[in-house]
């Protein structure tokens, strides 16, 4: 692969592109098939909105969502039985989500291994997984809060996408990762053109300074090497640092909801005139009464437990029974948490103990 006179490496090999304005043209022909989710700007975040409903400030580019992708598989509140005959899986038309960032894409890894299970799996999420689309696309900004490359995530997608966007130019250079991908782009090849070595030296550029920006900002604040993570959780299980770092926690469970990879719920039965409705809803091992069981009996009952359970399940159990680690380095829950508690200070002050 030949070098350039900036250092970074380039490819001759031909590669495809997109103009902004054919992109939406793409993505108005798929609406016959798709639930088609665009980022958009709200405020200072970024959220995901319906496309074509209104017009919108769309970003392809730019960092992830503020909402995680999960909301997209695995509904908030969903019904799931009705008269103890399931619900699933529910008759919609499949998601395609575009500008999906690379973390959320780790983040669904974490998903697929809970639910695409062949025995045990949900066959909404299966459903939505197997038929939807996934229309990534490289960072372009990291947000304050962003850490994705100390768990070992680059801030471009590398696999698990059916197309990929690289903002360059007036448009984006587009990498095909499945079969459905291509697919998409045979059967609308007029809108794309072969991306010359410009846009090709633009997306490794901006590939570059971002990654850059968050490892410099990875390196500030001390985290441990994401080969050293399960260990430093293990051996300091029974350390001061939970007690400490949970002190101002106040057991909302917002770090829960947002979090890309937390995928615990709760079942529970509402009772209608004609019938009985079984829902499944998003839960919070943060909150008190998570692990209460029917006697009465917690076995989590103070709130550093839960704390550190949190921690123990994301770098200890996944890479156990996952290979993988439950955390993407999105950074939401620093943002969203109101007593600011920040998982890489948690994370760096482990890391410190000798
Ligand atoms: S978001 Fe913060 S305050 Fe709320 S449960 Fe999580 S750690 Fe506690
Ligand atoms: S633990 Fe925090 S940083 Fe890690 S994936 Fe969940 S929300 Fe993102």
């Amino acid at each position: 692969m030949p070098l350039d006179k900036t250092g970074l490496y380039f490819y001759f090999i031909a590669m495809l592109y997109i103009k902004r304005g054919n992109l939406f043209q793409l993505l108005e022909s798929l609406l016959g098939d798709y639930r088609v989710f665009v980022p958009s700007r709200k405020g200072d975040s970024i959220a995901f909105t319906a496309f074509g409903e209104t017009e919108e400030d769309y970003v392809i580019g730019e960092f992830r969502s503020f909402e995680p992708l999960k909301a997209f598989y695995f509904l908030g509140r969903e019904k799931v039985a009705v008269d103890f005959s399931p619900e699933n899986p529910r008759n919609d038309k499949p998601p395609c989500i575009v500008g999906v960032k690379s973390c959320d894409l780790k983040g669904l890894k974490i998903l697929d291994f809970v639910f695409m299970d062949d025995e045990s799996g949900d066959p909404t999420y299966i459903k939505a997984r197997t038929e939807g689309l996934i229309i990534s696309s490289d960072c372009t900004k990291a947000a304050e809060t962003c850490f994705c490359t100390a768990m070992g995530v680059n801030p471009w997608p590398e696999k698990e996408y059916d197309i990929n966007l690289s903002e360059a130019d007036e448009g984006f250079v587009v990498e095909i990762g499945s079969d459905k991908g291509q697919k998409l782009v045979d059967d609308n090849l007029a809108l794309f053109e072969e991306a010359n070595e410009e846009n090709i030296r633009s997306r490794e550029f901006n590939r570059e300074s971002v990654k850059q920006h968050v490892e410099k900002s990875v390196r500030k604040k001390n985290i441990p090497p994401v080969e050293r993570l399960q260990r430093v959780v293990r051996k300091y299980y029974e350390s001061d640092v939970w007690s400490e770092e949970s002190v101002n926690c106040v057991e909302c469970g917002a770090c829960n909801v947002i979090c890309p990879t937390c995928h615990c719920f709760l079942l529970y039965d509402q009772k209608s005139e004609s019938s009985l409705g079984r829902y499944r809803i998003w839960d919070s091992c943060m909150i008190n009464d998570f692990a209460r069981v029917a006697g009465g009996e917690n076995p989590r009952n103070r709130l550093w437990m839960r704390f550190r359970n949190r921690f123990e399940k994301k770098f200890d159990y996944f890479p156990s029974v996952a290979d993988d680690i439950a955390c993407t380095g999105c950074g939401r829950c620093i943002a969203a948490c109101p007593g600011k508690i920040d998982i890489r200070q948690v994370l760096a002050k482990l890391g410190s103990l000798r």
